[in-house]
């Protein structure tokens, strides 16, 4: 047990990266910017911030290191500051939206890209940091994007200010060329080989499958741990009980002792607590299987997997610019990305990938790399933080990959017609409250939203949670559904007691009343007021009805939909309250889809048509 085994300082020599460490910091000390490729897990992350700290790129500012998942960052910046002896949010902190673990003495921070996205509009020049890291460059997300724009002028301005972009893949030229030609660092790797096993056939249900497929290494493997990439949390959780039923059923109906199979989920909204879990060594003749997110991809780096699952599926982020949050859609992952988890069972031996899609849709039906965020979503988000921080013509910013024309020009029309930007395209009173509060005005229901499912569901009492989950039920929308839950746990006091009696969470109850009372700050501070639209819940659902747009979806059989724009189909979840209609409606907008056995629709709302039809040309452009 390699982990337990050796101190903190021998693991952390061990890592690839040490050995490279005076060319490390000799490349940063000669140059202002410098690309760093290397395997994931050879120590970027954890390491190279560090190193930097020791050799005193501290002593003017500090170290600030950019991811593009809030599960990464908080996670990352708890195992530096062990490494370091030092309590979060001491030497080492993060900062992720709605949360700030850092404090005076805080000279290493990890935060999400898009904090350090929102900190360019006060400080134009971070000037209270010394160097960024911009780890996880690969994922070409939509803040990375535009971060990478508006770092290079950083750069220009302060010569006393670095910038060093890390990598997981072999891309480096890019990154280099946009900055010039600056050098690129290879951190030699330590992989194994790993064996590739398609399906024969196109799979169904890849949630049974990817049961079925880690039963079996489990009953017949040779030891080491497993990993399965799923899309989210749902299915995650579906797939840990399902995974947890069958060692039960195989215990109760074997003589043979039944080797022990710890299951652990990961994905971004599980508990920190949970989440670290993942990282501690099975007891002796146990096997972990981690059931992950594309999280497990390459911003986390866990040992000891020798066999990766992979559904050939995940979720991609999707701005909604009118509610300034990330909605995520299931598609195919790309090629790139199906290698990267492959590799994930090469780190510690040799290893095995069981990829649920055939070797066809590998070669022929996947992109070759996934399309940069920013080419593939509205700019709406973009386009007004790019506007307050007083660039004119937006056309002209130095994106790596522009997005298409048409994509900012429709944003900044739909940013029009909200009153957002004037005649002119500059920013309105609106606009500048928007880039500060670009949450829904409908608190409660975005709170709830932020927040993991509060109806709580345990596996021996179905029928009486459904029964509690039912009472709660505006039959015309599920958004009203939590608002009303919430509703009444304040008229309870905001009592745990009674979130138990009800079958609802008290922890995510929690966790919405404290983002909606940081949101009304907000709004306190920009004096917008808060109106009050009593008992008429339709104006709430006009609100909604304009607020997702994007996601409306008519009617095609009993509870089949079809999404207005892209025509995909999607279905009523059998847990919405919309069956308590009666009947099924022919409008509906939903919050996302989520893919299972099918399509589904997550929180759904019925609409009216010609409350759709108001929406005019909103609605029907892009
Ligand atoms: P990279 O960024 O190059 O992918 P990291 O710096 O994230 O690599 O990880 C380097 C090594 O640090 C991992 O291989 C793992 O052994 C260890 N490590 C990283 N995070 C944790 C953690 N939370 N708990 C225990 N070990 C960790
Ligand atoms: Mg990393």
């Amino acid at each position: 047990d390699f982990t337990k085994s050796k101190t903190i300082s021998q693991q952390r020599q061990n890592l690839p990266i040490f050995s490279v460490r005076d060319e490390l910091l000799q490349v940063v000390r000669e140059n202002q910017v410098v690309v760093i490729i290397g395997e994931t897990g050879s120590g970027k992350t954890t390491q190279l911030t560090q190193y930097l700290y020791e050799y005193g790129y501290t002593v003017n500012g500090i170290i600030g290191c950019t991811q593009p998942r809030r599960v990464a960052a908080m996670s990352v910046a708890k195992r530096v500051s062990e490494e370091m002896e030092s309590e979060l949010g001491d030497k080492v902190g993060y900062a992720i939206r709605f949360e700030d673990a850092t404090g005076p003495s805080t000279v290493i921070k990890y935060m999400t890209d898009g904090v350090l996205l929102r900190e360019t509009l006060k400080d134009p020049d971070l000037e209270k940091y010394s160097m960024i890291l911009m780890d996880e460059a690969h994922e070409r997300s939509l803040d990375t994007d535009v971060l990478f724009g508006i770092l290079k002028k950083v750069v220009a301005r302060r010569r006393d200010f670095k910038l060093i972009v890390t990598s997981a893949t072999l891309n480096g030229e890019k990154f280099s060329n946009f900055f010039g030609g600056v050098p690129i660092f290879n951190i030699p790797g330590r992989t194994f080989r790993v064996q590739i096993c398609h399906s024969k056939t196109p799979c169904e249900d890849y949630v049974e499958a990817a049961v079925k497929q880690a039963m079996t290494i489990h009953i017949a493997g040779a030891p080491g741990d497993i990993l399965i990439f799923l899309t989210g949390q749902d299915e995650i959780e579906a797939t840990c009980y399902a995974l947890s039923e069958r060692m039960e059923q195989l215990i109760s109906s074997t003589e043979q002792p039944v080797p022990k199979l710890l299951i652990l989920p990961i994905y971004s909204q599980l508990p920190a607590d949970l989440q670290a879990k993942i990282f501690h060594k099975a007891e002796d003749g146990a096997r972990k299987c981690i059931v992950a997110t594309n999280i497990a991809e390459t911003s986390l780096t866990i040992d000891g997997i020798f066999y990766v699952i992979d559904t050939g599926y995940g979720k991609m982020k999707v701005y909604n610019p009118c509610m300034g949050m990330d909605a995520l859609q299931v598609f195919p992952i790309s090629r790139a990305s199906a290698d990267q988890r492959a590799g994930r069972a090469g780190r510690t031996g040799p290893g095995t990938c069981y990829r649920l899609y055939t070797e066809n849709a590998y070669e022929n039906e996947m992109l070759q790399s996934p399309v940069p965020e920013i080419q593939r979503t509205n700019l709406g988000n973009v386009v007004l933080l790019l506007k307050s921080l007083k660039i004119q013509n937006l056309l002209d910013f130095d994106f790596m990959d522009p997005p298409p024309q048409d994509n900012i020009l429709n944003s900044m029309y739909q940013l029009w017609l909200l009153g957002a930007l004037n005649d002119v395209g500059d920013l309105t009173d609106l606009g500048r409250k928007m880039v500060k509060f670009p949450l829904d005005p409908v608190l409660t229901i975005v709170s709830m939203l932020s927040v993991p499912s509060v109806f709580f569901r345990p596996k021996d009492r179905e029928a009486e949670s459904d029964a509690a989950r039912e009472k709660f039920f505006v039959p015309e929308s599920d958004h009203l559904t939590l608002l009303n839950v919430y509703q009444q746990w304040k008229a309870n006091e905001y009592r745990g007691d009674w979130c138990n009696d009800h079958f609802l969470q008290v922890k995510g109850l929690y966790k919405a009343r404290e983002i909606r009372f940081q949101l009304l700050d907000i709004l306190k501070t920009l004096k917008i007021p808060l109106t009050y639209c009593g008992p008429d819940w339709d104006v709430v659902r006009k609100t909604i009805c304009s607020t997702y747009f994007h996601n409306a979806a008519m009617l095609k059989g009993i509870g089949e939909y079809v999404n207005c724009r892209n025509r995909m189909p999607c279905n009523l979840h059998p847990t919405s309250a919309l069956y308590g209609l009666g009947y099924t409606p022919d409008y509906v907008v939903y919050h996302e889809a989520i893919l299972t056995t099918k399509e589904y629709m997550q929180c759904v709302t019925a609409v009216e048509p010609h409350w759709l039809a108001e929406l005019g040309p909103m609605f029907f452009s892009v």
